[in-house]
């Protein structure tokens, strides 16, 4: 009954546009309104956009470099990255996503103009699927989650052929332990469980990069008591 035919992807845009969307814009923004569960998440979000920045800055700076933030949600990672000099591309199969990213860049970047008001960056509605172009770096966080890993495959190898330096990307480790939480959670499905989640093996995740002529150069797993993310910069062979 799980099986997975064309149909996933107008599922997760849907929920992106209407409860999921009230559900993340929450989790990832400020105000006070979560729950336990939802602040532990938000947490651990944040450890995994800061790590991913940290990545990205360990080359050097930012200033100028060409970045593709796939799947940008509410723009977490795309406005401190424009914060940073970089010029960021961020896109998202929800319009309502890229609304919130654009109404954040919005508020947040153009108070700034310490060394001269950082680039807004371009916001666009499209799945990451009909991404082109090249960029220095293509960042994906927390979208695979949405995916089997035989779609995962494609998507991987999509992102690597737009990117010329470096891909990062996050994902929910399946590992034992993970695994099993998951399925007990499964048993008690609530009502803000719209879409499946899925989990991916690290071994998984680098045999679809080295499909395609890429190696995992850095590796860190982030982890909260509800949050639990891989985090991978992978670069040419
Ligand atoms: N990357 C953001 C972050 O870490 O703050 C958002 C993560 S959120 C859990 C997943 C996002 O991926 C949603 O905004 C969703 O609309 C987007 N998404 C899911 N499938 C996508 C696809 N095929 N192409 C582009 N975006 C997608």
């Amino acid at each position: 009954a799980e099986e997975v035919g064309g149909g996933d992807k107008e599922v997760v845009r849907e929920y992106f546009n209407n409860n999921g969307f009230e559900r993340w814009r929450k989790i990832y923004g400020e105000t006070d309104d979560v729950n336990r569960v939802q602040r532990d998440i938000r947490l651990g979000h944040s450890k995994t956009v800061e790590n991913a920045i940290l990545m990205l800055k360990d080359e050097g700076s930012l200033q100028g470099v060409t970045v593709c933030d796939a799947g940008c949600g509410t723009g977490s990672l795309a406005v401190p990255l424009a914060k940073e000099g970089a010029i960021v591309l961020a896109t998202d199969i929800s319009a309502a996503m890229v609304a919130e990213a654009e109404k954040q860049a919005r508020e947040q970047l153009q108070s700034e103009s310490e060394n001269g008001a950082p680039i807004m960056p371009k916001f666009e509605v499209r799945d990451l699927e009909s991404l082109d172009g090249k960029y220095d770096t293509v960042v994906c966080l927390d979208v695979l989650i949405h995916y089997p890993q035989n779609k995962a495959d494609g998507m991987i190898a999509h992102l690597a052929s737009l990117a010329e330096n470096r891909l990062i990307l996050s994902f929910a480790p399946k590992t034992f332990y993970y695994d099993m939480l998951k399925r007990i959670g499964e048993l008690f499905p609530g009502p803000s469980k719209a879409t499946r989640a899925y989990l991916h093996s690290e071994g998984d995740i680098e045999r679809a990069l080295r499909k395609v002529g890429w190696k995992i150069r850095k590796r860190g797993l982030i982890s909260t008591q509800f949050y639990f993310a891989n985090l991978i910069e992978a670069v040419p062979v």
